[in-house]
Formats: structure tokens, C-alpha cells, sequence
């Protein structure tokens, strides 16, 4: 079974009576987000529509976490500008664009675009919000009650052995606004007295303010994995998955499981943890000016495709995606062979059927259609005079419908852009329009000037062209490297291209016999 549709029988069987599940993930919004953010997002979605597709109705929530303080200073922006933010509450900084709201919507507003073009339309809430109106506030009680207990909890899990003094709660500096500096020194009653420490961590600084606070209503914040345990508890959660990290024995899942049910006496949501989505190629692209945001790779791909990279492998199991080399018309490849058994009567893989299904980003099904093969698209794309959709209607044999030409203007427009990005020079050629500077055996030049003599009888189809080809060299002493060599020097001024047959088949028969015997006249 496919595992969303295994999750959801899961979550069912588990919870019989309940008709109505709330799902949660969230984000801190501390810099651009990368596309394994997605993974996550994609993940949580996908289990939300397997069980409303089981007539069950399920809430999707998606925190925007932008009350963790600013800890780190991503390279692209103005270190200068930003340095005397770092330790207060990323909604508290300012948008590196004035047409947000602050820091964390500035990067929220793009995440949430490809969320949505994929989509997913998940009901946005603000870490900030949940904080200033109060609605952790009697979690807050019950954390900061059981100090001791707490600190019990992490070195049990962790072997984490915090101080004595040490309280799961950091006040939101009166004076200076920063929340990553400040210690907590004791709670009477309904305050809190603090510090805001000069050199507590290495990336911000106090300003060596103490005080006594209230600290409900968003004037202090827990620390992540209580903090993570209270999020649960707040909406309630029935079902949060988290990444391999937060999974590990002694990690962040473990301990705000035990605050949750020992301290906060509620249930932890049903856990679905996932593996990491690595981008192999991350550091060479971004050496190239291309990054690895989520943005930046859902541009390269259609939704669909975008949906469909994130879901095929299990969430336990890794993807690694390299956009450089043959991975995209792969991935094309692998879509069009889900799509073959999804619009099959008679499909041989149910998994192949449903992988397709949730691929989608439209809730209607989608009508069968051609899909024309993505290096065939490719292919058309870069020779001249040559109109794609033409050529794929004559691929298909028959007239293309709405939905088959929907298809080819989606692959057309993405084939220009995996051109123009991650295509490796093997797929990329250009017809060269005069006769380059190359220096070809006297081999080759018999070989071209035999092809010209085919070329000019009869007219032959890709196919045969290439039989043809193929039996001329074999007639000869040359090399089949060398010979095919001097067709891509000739025509292109690079050693290789397309495949012959079909190439030949597509130039203009008198360019390509005038090209040929010039060569061959050298
Ligand atoms: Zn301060």
C-alpha cells in the first residue's frame, strides 16, 4: 500500500471513534527556507488528504515560528544592519523588505507561495500570536511549576544535566527586547525575576538588565523542547511528524513526550518521522550563483513534479536530489511511467496508481492525455525552425487535445528552464551556421561525404536513417566514436549530440548534404 494511504488506515485503526484530526508542522523562519523544509510540509499534507479522502475530516495547521530569537545571520544579508537584532524574537526584527511585516513574514510570505503552488493550503498560525494572546499562558504555569521535574526529564533522556538553577523559561528583556540572552533566577508568585546576560551564547549579547516580570501573555518563551510539548498541547495535536534529528534516542521527540504526558497530562500526537532531503549537488550549485531554497528548486520543476520528488520514497527513507546531471529527465521519465498506470485499464501497480494520485495539485482527477517524452522536448526545443507542437503531435499520431497541449507548454516552458539551469553539457547543442573550425582524419571525411551520398537518394525517416548510417561505418575502417565524431563536430563543433537518426532527420536535408561535403572537401 502507499505509504500515505498506510498512515491514514493507521491513524484510523488507532483512533476508531474520532472523526476529526488536526495535524500540525511548523517552520522557524530564521533565513530562506530550504527545500527540505518541504518535505515535511509535503508529508503532513499528503496524510491530511489521505484521511479526508476516508470521509474523516482533518485540520491542517502550519506554524510560522517567528517568536525563536534571530541566532544566526544568513550570508546574503547586510551583517552590519542585522547584528544588534540577534537574540530577540524574529518578529521583533525588521524585513530585510519594508513590504512585510518583519523578518520572519518576509521569508514566511515565500515559503508559503510554493507551499500554496503545490498545492497545499494549510492554515497558517504565528508562534507570536500563540505566545501575546495568552493561549500558552496556563501551559507556561504548569512548566515553570515543575522546574526540578523537568530538569529530571532531560538528563534521564539526554544524560543532559542542566543546574540546578536552572529554569525552562527565558523572559523577553524589558530593556533590550532580546529573549536569547536572559536567564531566569527564580519565579515568585506570578513573576519571574532575570538576568539578560552580556555572554550567555556566542552569538548575542545582554545587555546586563535584571528584573522581575510577569512572564505570561508573550513576555517569555519556553525553551524548544518544552516549548514543542505546550505547541501540542495548545491546539491539540493528534498527529505531528518530525525529522530524523528530533527522532534520535535522547532527542527533542523523547523528551517533549515525557513533558507532555508527565507534566502537561495530555497525549503526544501520532508521530510520523522522516528522513532527511539532501541536496547532494547544494554546495557546487551554490557556487554557481543557484541555491538550494525551496523556491529556487520548485522553480526548476512543475508542482506536479515538484510533489511528486518529494513523496515517491517513504518518509523513512532519504532523498537525495542532485539537480545537476540526467536527474530531471529522470524524474520526468519516473513521473510518466506512474502516470502510464494510473490511466491504464487494467494497472499492474496499485502503488504506481496512488504514487500519481497524490502527485496531483488539482483535487480533480486528471484526464488522460500524451505526455511527450521531457529529452524529446529537449531535443525539439534546441533545433531551429522546429515548432514543438508539431513535432510531438506527429510523435502521437494523432490531433492534440486541451489536456495534451496544456502538457506540452508546461514541459516546453520547464525544458527551457532546464536548459538554460542544471542541463549538463551533453543534452546542450546549438546548429553551428557556418562550418566550424575543426580538423577531421581523412576517415571522417569519407564517412560524411557518404552520409551526404545516402542523404541525397531517398528520403528517409529517423529510423532507417540511422540503419543506414550505421551500415555505411560498418562498411568502413572507422571507429564508431570517430565517425559519429565528425557528424557533431561538423554540424555542432562539439563531439556530441542527439541521436543521429533522428537529428538528421530533423535539419533541412540540403543544409545538412552542403555542411557534409564542405567538411569532407577540407
Ligand atoms: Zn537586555
Amino acid at each position: 500500500m502507499f505509504w500515505a494511504d498506510s498512515i491514514a488506515e493507521d491513524i484510523i485503526q488507532k483512533n476508531p471513534d474520532k472523526k476529526k484530526f488536526i495535524i500540525r508542522d511548523e517552520k522557524t523562519l530564521s533565513g530562506r527556507v530550504h527545500v527540505g523544509s518541504l518535505r515535511g510540509v509535503v508529508i503532513h499534507g499528503l496524510v491530511a488528504q489521505a484521511l479526508q479522502e476516508r470521509g474523516k475530516e482533518a485540520e491542517y495547521y502550519f506554524e510560522f515560528n517567528d517568536f525563536d530569537p534571530m541566532d544566526g545571520l544568513p550570508v546574503y544579508l547586510d551583517e552590519e544592519k542585522y547584528k544588534p537584532y540577534m537574540g530577540q524574537p524574529l518578529y521583533t526584527v525588521p524585513s530585510p523588505d519594508p513590504a512585510h511585516k518583519n523578518y520572519a513574514e518576509y521569508f514566511g510570505a515565500e515559503f508559503l507561495e510554493v507551499i500554496n503552488r503545490l498545492g497545499f493550503t494549510p492554515k497558517i498560525i504565528r508562534g507570536s500570536d500563540l505566545y501575546l494572546s495568552g493561549k500558552y499562558n496556563k501551559w507556561i504555569e504548569k512548566i515553570i511549576a515543575h522546574p526540578a521535574e523537568i530538569r529530571k526529564i532531560y538528563k534521564e533522556v539526554s544524560g543532559s544535566q542542566k543546574p540546578d538553577d536552572w529554569y525552562p523559561l527565558q523572559v523577553i528583556c524589558e530593556k533590550c527586547g532580546k529573549v536569547g540572552t536572559t536567564k531566569v533566577t527564580g519565579v515568585k508568585g506570578d513573576k519571574v525575576t532575570y538576568k539578560c546576560e552580556p555572554d550567555m551564547v556566542k552569538w548575542a549579547q545582554g545587555c546586563g538588565h535584571e528584573g522581575e516580570v510577569n512572564p505570561y501573555d508573550g513576555r517569555s518563551k519556553l525553551p524548544w523542547k518544552a516549548e514543542w510539548a505546550v505547541k501540542w498541547c495548545g491546539l491539540p495535536v493528534d498527529i505531528e511528524g518530525s525529522g530524523k534529528d528530533h527522532n534520535a534516542a535522547g532527542g527533542s521527540h523523547q523528551i517533549a513526550s515525557r513533558i507532555c504526558k508527565e507534566i502537561l497530562e495530555m497525549p503526544v500526537p501520532y508521530n510520523i518521522p522522516y528522513e532527511f532531503f539532501l541536496i547532494e549537488g547544494a554546495k557546487m550549485s551554490s557556487s554557481k550563483g543557484r541555491g538550494s531554497s525551496s523556491k529556487e528548486i520548485a522553480d526548476l520543476l512543475p508542482p506536479e513534479l515538484t510533489r511528486f520528488l518529494m513523496i515517491k520514497n517513504q518518509p523513512k527513507h532519504p532523498i537525495d536530489f542532485n539537480p545537476e546531471g540526467s536527474t530531471i529527465p529522470v524524474l520526468f521519465d519516473q513521473f510518466d511511467q506512474a502516470a502510464e498506470q494510473f490511466f491504464a485499464d487494467a494497472p499492474t501497480n496499485q502503488d504506481q496508481v496512488r504514487l500519481f494520485h497524490y502527485s496531483q495539485v488539482s483535487d480533480k482527477a486528471p484526464k488522460k492525455h500524451y505526455m511527450p517524452r521531457f529529452t524529446r522536448v529537449i531535443f525539439f526545443l534546441q533545433m531551429p525552425h522546429m515548432d514543438a507542437e508539431k513535432e510531438i503531435a506527429e510523435l502521437k499520431g494523432d490531433k492534440l487535445t486541451t489536456e495534451d497541449k496544456e502538457e506540452i507548454k508546461t514541459r516546453v516552458e520547464y525544458g527551457k528552464k532546464w536548459l538554460d539551469s542544471y542541463a549538463p553539457a551533453a543534452f546542450v547543442f546549438e546548429i553551428q551556421k557556418e562550418l566550424p573550425k575543426i580538423t577531421l582524419s581523412p576517415a571522417q571525411k569519407e564517412f560524411l561525404s557518404g552520409i551526404a551520398k545516402i542523404m541525397k537518394g531517398d528520403d528517409l525517416k529517423g529510423e532507417a536513417l540511422h540503419a543506414k548510417i550505421h551500415e555505411l561505418r560498418k562498411s568502413s575502417t572507422i571507429e564508431a566514436r570517430e565517425a559519429f565524431q565528425a557528424i557533431y563536430l561538423a554540424l555542432l563543433g562539439k563531439d556530441s549530440g542527439p541521436q543521429a537518426g533522428w537529428f538528421l532527420e530533423a535539419l533541412d536535408k540540403d543544409f545538412v548534404v552542403q555542411r557534409f561535403e564542405e567538411a569532407a572537401k577540407q
